[in-house]
């Protein structure tokens, strides 16, 4: 099946902090002969309108999506939410919430990078928000390129903007169960995101999963842009143990940014029960 369909559930647009808007992402997909995609922007649900009018004018599947950022112990986790109804009163007074105090964090981000150095930064990267309200560490990382002050941007993250380094704000999220909350009142499945991302034990990913599947969480990213081979391995077996749907996604920012295209991964491995199962 999978090596015939093929589905990618996590791409990000302008309506983060993405570089295409909505429609050009859903473009690069049809494009690159994807089947289905979901459009997972940070905290929002505004791209997809356009993206789903964009998917049906090309003749692709469009699965609504979102990516939640979550506050757990002190790390930021992502949990994307798939298959959601972008109506649902619930899940938008949750993203609304969760939205504000971008703009002060910034600020807060402009000022430390001021301190060590960085001067203007907040206003580089308020240029490269093109939704204001979402301005976060990707238009900054993005403004350091830019000018120069780092080759990439991971090395941005690694040098300012990473937890532990000079520019990083620390900023309360979602709660774990409340965003998984969010997700299935509006009628969608929640997936933890490129879980081998998060600078956590494994006996703490273990907490992580069981605490998530104790909040009605279903699914888990085993293919994404940002595991290893190794890791696709790992997360195939959490999959399989705790009996969540597998996710596969590239988490596209934009040309150039990532790792992989709409798309461009390897397939889920056949073991595993893909997350469409739920909805088809
Ligand atoms: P924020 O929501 O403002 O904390 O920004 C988080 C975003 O930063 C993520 O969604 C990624 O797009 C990006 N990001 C985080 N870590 C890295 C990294 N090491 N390299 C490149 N982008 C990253
Ligand atoms: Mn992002
Ligand atoms: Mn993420
Ligand atoms: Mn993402």
């Amino acid at each position: 099946m999978q090596a015939v369909l093929n589905y990618d559930f996590h791409n990000h647009s302008t309506c983060s902090d993405g570089t295409l808007a909505p429609a050009d992402v859903v473009a690069v997909a049809a494009r690159r002969s994807v089947h289905g995609m979901a459009l997972t922007d940070h905290d929002t649900t505004e791209g997809l309108a356009d993206a789903r009018a964009a998917a049906e004018a090309a003749g692709l599947e469009f699965i609504n999506g979102v990516e939640v950022s979550v506050s757990w112990r002190q790390v930021s986790i992502h949990i994307v939410g798939l298959n959601v109804d972008a109506d649902s009163a619930r899940l938008q007074a949750g993203l609304l919430g969760i939205r504000s105090g971008r703009i002060e964090r910034a600020r807060r981000m402009g000022e430390r990078l001021d301190e060590v150095g960085v001067p203007g930064a907040f206003d580089g990267a308020w240029e490269l928000a093109p939704v204001k309200e979402m301005i976060g560490r990707t238009h900054f990382a993005r403004h350091l390129v830019n000018t120069g002050r780092v080759k990439h941007m991971q090395e941005a993250f690694d040098r300012y903007l990473a937890k532990g380094k000079p520019a990083h704000v620390a900023h309360q999220w979602a709660g774990l169960c409340e965003a998984v909350d969010w997700i299935t009142s509006a009628g969608g499945v929640a997936v933890i995101a490129h879980p081998g991302r998060y600078p956590i034990e494994k006996s703490e990913m273990r907490e992580l999963i069981e605490e998530f599947i104790g909040c009605g969480g279903e699914g888990i990213e085993v293919v994404t842009g940002s595991h290893s081979n190794q890791q696709y391995a790992e997360y195939e077996q959490l999959a399989r143990e705790y009996k969540l749907l597998a996710s596969r996604g590239a988490d596209y920012h934009g040309p150039g940014e990532s790792r992989f295209e709409p798309g461009e991964l390897p397939p889920l491995p056949t073991t595993v029960t893909p997350v469409w199962e739920a909805w088809r």
